[in-house]
């Protein structure tokens, strides 16, 4: 672990989120899905975005997705990420439906992104911090 990496912040987590952070520390990466219409949502919350329905189930992610988008961050809106920047944060959308945003964990992968492109997801930690990072994959 470098010093860079040692001041990167810990998300805040709310009670919604509790469950969550506490499986990635499990390295599982959960999402809901509705009993009521079957689709399924991130982040965890409540209700159905789809239907209303409070009936959720969480289930696991086998971490394989696709690209949806990616966002390049030039500009640390903490600045305890300034010593980072420029890094990707990509959203994929995972086989399962849900789509979840994690950071690119290889930067040189960043010149290949497209959208469609199959990526696994990757928890590592800082600080003993679990987070979601998303590698591109070869295939599909
Ligand atoms: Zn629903």
């Amino acid at each position: 672990v470098t010093a860079t990496e040692q001041s990167v912040h810990v998300p805040e987590v709310d009670e919604d989120g509790a469950e969550w952070w506490e499986g990635l520390e499990r390295d599982e990466i959960q999402f809901s899905r509705c009993m009521s219409c079957g689709q399924t949502s991130f982040p965890p919350i409540p209700g159905c975005p789809h239907c209303g329905s409070t009936e959720l189930a969480s289930e696991r992610s086998a971490g394989g997705g696709s690209v949806y988008s990616w966002v390049v961050i030039h500009v640390a809106l903490d600045p305890s990420f300034a010593s980072e920047v420029p890094y990707t944060v990509v959203a994929v959308d995972l086989d399962e439906g849900a789509r979840i945003v994690g950071r690119l964990r290889d930067e040189s992968q960043r010149s290949v992104l497209r959208g469609g492109a199959r990526a696994a997801a990757e928890v590592y930690r800082i600080d003993g911090q679990a987070l979601l990072g998303y590698r591109l994959v070869e295939g599909r």
